[in-house]
């Protein structure tokens, strides 16, 4: 939400730069047009408010003068203003004439006159006012247009970099006291990551014990593991449990940089890290800014540029400077080398996806200030939660709390678990889609064929529930749960796997027929390919293809892709992807031939009451029986 607002406030001022500096040239030529018209008047304004023009030829001015009917003469160039006396006929009158070519008032004849009648002549020097306003014009007009282009240069460049005001100046943010401090408490599980960085803490804190024994002190750490498993969490608590300032950047605000900005941004950062040294600088995200340099010269200069200044920085470091720098990553192997040699970031520390036990840990430390009722397991809500991370449990923890909140309880339940469980996992339930009789019949069918084969097959994980009611793009779900979390699957299990997917498809061929399939198996017939090419390609499970691996296509110095293997292979491949495939599909339809009238008991059930769990599954097919055609040993 403040990016939001951030960039919807840039977007506001940054057309309003450009308009002001065209407002301001526009207020400047209507002032131009203005003192001209003022000034562009003057010279025949004089007239005596009140007063009627009247022009007059030079002599017929003459004469009037000679009759003592004028009292004073303003000379303006060649224009000849004059006033006549109050008691004269041409009193109410401003007289206007213009002397005759060249020559003197005196040489025509009026300095006689002048004297005799008392006219006082005024000679005015002529402004040429128009002239003033151009040659002000000249200057000014120029430096308008140069400064509304700037101001428009200006926006654009802050278009494509929103803090071009604060060149080469770290926006990195500290961690003090004033932010609240993270501890390793804060962290749960990653046992061994933490061991690993208790270490970097005695570091900080001690660095005399470690220098007294001529250890040299690691300048850079890297964090490496997936997204959401606490690697910035970590860096925090280093620094908290430390008790020294952190100063962090992502690498992926200097991606978004001029050139030459992020490597002075880096110098600043580094500069700063050493003033309030002992201290911590965490850079997030490294692998923004410090991929490898591909034979094709694949890195962007400025990230070269802001690479290079990292490692110039680090190389700099004395041996006592008190600094050390943190780096996180989720691709340790797309970084260049020159990151990880000795004296830059040369101590790794794994950070893992939790186990269960340390899902049940990250679970406590996010219901911790929460009001849950008793019922609610967290056991088992870390049970079937494999393969997510911390970020994603907090995620489910926080869910919970807004559904309960939703409806209206006062303390989290087990059901607002499961729905936040399931809603993260699949999407939200879409009970308001309309199903005809014929397709919740289908769907019913379908699931219960995923959960028959899976039930029956000796090597499949258990069915935890099975589903009618359509949840984000599906029509209805049936779960799998392993009793455990295990590192490895064998090739039973995977076979399996494979044959409980294409149950649901094999169900409906069962009962609408070979041409009554439908749309509704199109994921799990994506599973079933992208599985058993992996099982050919990378496991070496194929019949023929045993214990080999066949890397997917690279790219060669040329920019092509280049098949790592024949097009022989390539066909074996095929075919054997093909075998697996057609097993998977025969052991289903024998399994669920064998088991029609529990296939039958499912669906109606399911019907019914749309969802079921574990122990009512398992009622209704506690009779079923494996056929020995679905048997592999
Ligand atoms: P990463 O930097 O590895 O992508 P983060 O440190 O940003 O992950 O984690 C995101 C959030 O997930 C954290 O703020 C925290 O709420 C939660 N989290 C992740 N791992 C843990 C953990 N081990 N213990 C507690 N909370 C965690
Ligand atoms: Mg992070
Ligand atoms: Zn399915």
């Amino acid at each position: 939400m403040p990016e939001y607002k951030k960039s919807e406030g840039k977007k506001s001022k940054k057309p309003s730069k450009v308009s002001n500096a065209i407002r301001l040239a526009v207020f400047w030529l209507f002032c131009l047009v203005l003192v001209a018209a003022i000034f562009g008047n003057l010279g025949g304004s004089d007239i005596a408010s009140g007063t009627q023009p009247k022009e007059m030829s030079i002599s017929e001015l003459l004469q009037a003068t000679e009759d003592g009917k004028i009292n004073e003469i303003i000379v303006r160039g060649n224009d000849l203003i004059a006033t006549p006396k109050e008691d004269s006929d041409l009193s109410g009158y401003t007289i206007t004439s213009r002397k005759d070519g060249a020559g003197t008032l005196q040489e025509q004849g009026f300095d006689e006159l002048v004297k005799e009648h008392k006219v006082s002549i005024k000679v005015e020097e002529q402004v040429d006012y128009l002239g003033i306003i151009i040659d002000v014009a000249i200057i000014v007009v120029p430096v308008i247009v140069v400064v509304v282009f700037i101001s428009r240069m200006m926006s654009q460049a802050q278009n494509m970099n929103n803090q071009s005001m604060g060149f080469g100046k770290a926006k990195a943010r500290l961690y003090g006291n004033e932010k609240k401090k993270v501890l390793f408490s804060d962290v749960a599980g990653n046992e061994a990551a933490k061991q690993d960085l208790s270490e970097i803490v005695d570091f900080l804190k001690n660095p005399k014990k470690y220098e007294k024994l001529g250890a040299k002190i690691p300048r850079g750490v890297l964090l490496a593991g997936e997204p959401g498993t606490g690697k910035t969490l970590m860096a925090r608590a280093v620094a908290g449990e430390a008790n020294v300032p952190f100063f962090s950047i992502s690498g992926s605000e200097f991606a978004e940089m001029f050139v030459g900005v992020g490597a002075s941004r880096v110098r600043d950062l580094f500069g700063k890290a050493k003033k309030n040294a002992p201290s911590i600088i965490f850079i997030d995200e490294i692998d923004a800014v410090a991929h490898k340099r591909d034979a094709r010269g694949g890195a962007g200069r400025e990230d070269e540029q802001t690479l290079n200044q990292i490692l110039v920085e680090m190389d700099g470091f004395d041996n006592d400077s008190g600094v050390i720098v943190i780096a996180a990553t989720n691709r340790v192997d797309m970084l260049d080398k020159a990151l990880l040699r000795p004296g830059r970031f040369d101590r790794h520390v794994n950070v893992t996806l939790p186990e269960r036990k340390d899902r049940v840990e990250i679970l406590k430390v996010h219901f911790k200030n929460k009001p849950v009722d008793e019922k609610v397991s967290i056991d088992a809500l870390a049970a079937k939660t494999a393969g997510s991370s911390g970020a994603d449990l907090a995620n489910i923890a926080n869910e919970a709390a807004i559904t309960a909140a939703r409806l209206g309880h006062d303390k989290i339940t087990n059901k607002d678990v499961t729905e936040a469980f399931e809603r993260i996992a699949i999407g939200p339930e879409r009970k308001s889609k309309v199903m005809s009789e014929e397709e919740r019949k289908i769907t019913a069918y379908h699931e219960a064929g995923h959960a028959v084969v899976g039930h029956v097959l000796p090597d499949s994980d258990p069915v935890h529930k099975v589903t009618i009611i359509p949840r984000g793009r599906t029509g209805g779900v049936t779960w799998f749960l392993p009793p455990e979390d295990r590192s490895y699957k064998n090739i039973y299990e995977l076979k399996d796997v494979l044959a409980r997917a294409m149950g649901g498809r094999v169900a409906e061929r069962i009962i609408l027929g070979e041409d009554g399939i439908t749309t509704g198996a199109s994921s799990d017939l994506q599973h079933v390919a992208e599985l058993s090419r992996e099982m050919v390609t990378q496991e070496g499970m194929g019949k023929q293809l045993r214990d080999q691996v066949f890397n997917s296509d690279e790219v060669n110095f040329f920019g092509d892709r280049a098949k790592m293997y024949s097009e022989k292979t390539s066909e074996l491949i095929d075919a054997e992807i093909e075998a697996l495939n057609k097993e998977a599909d025969a052991r289903a339809e024998a399994v669920l031939n064998a088991n029609r009238k529990a296939l039958d008991e499912l669906a109606e059930a399911l019907l019914e009451k749309e969802t079921l769990e574990e122990d009512e599954v398992a009622k209704i097919l506690k009779d079923t029986k494996l056929p020995a055609a679905a048997k592999l040993h």
